[in-house]
């Protein structure tokens, strides 16, 4: 094999590490997007100065306590946890995404039942 056959499998090689990498990316990414809707930002796919894609993020709206509306907030915090654990292959930053999302809505079933416990005093 003579340099310019080598360079040329190599970069044939990446191009196929590119693609794999990309699409394994996309799909776990998709997975979140398409499950949090339009609390879910664009898919953001992050490349090495090779230009092989190693990570991608998608920025989901976490959830805000709202005391006037608690039931709200449940909702709201429920999608963010199906759609943190949506992919198949879940991050570490997405566990914590979704046990933050979970705080968030005890707080608000807590609220929510004091709420009720005052309407039926
Ligand atoms: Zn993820």
């Amino acid at each position: 094999m003579d340099c310019l056959t080598i360079s040329t499998f190599r970069s044939l090689e990446q191009q196929a590490l590119a693609q794999r990498n990309y699409s394994e990316i996309y799909r776990h990414e998709l997975a979140h997007k398409q499950t949090a809707g339009s609390l879910a930002g664009p898919i953001v796919i992050e490349k090495n100065a090779q230009g092989i894609p190693v990570s991608g993020h998608v920025d989901i709206k976490m959830p805000a306590l709202n005391p006037e509306n608690p039931e709200e907030t449940i909702k709201h915090a429920d999608k963010v946890v199906k759609s943190a654990l949506a992919p198949s292959d879940p991050s570490g930053q997405d566990f914590k995404v979704a046990s933050k999302a979970r705080a968030v809505k005890n707080q608000a079933q807590s609220l929510l039942n004091n709420k009720r416990l005052d309407y039926y005093a």
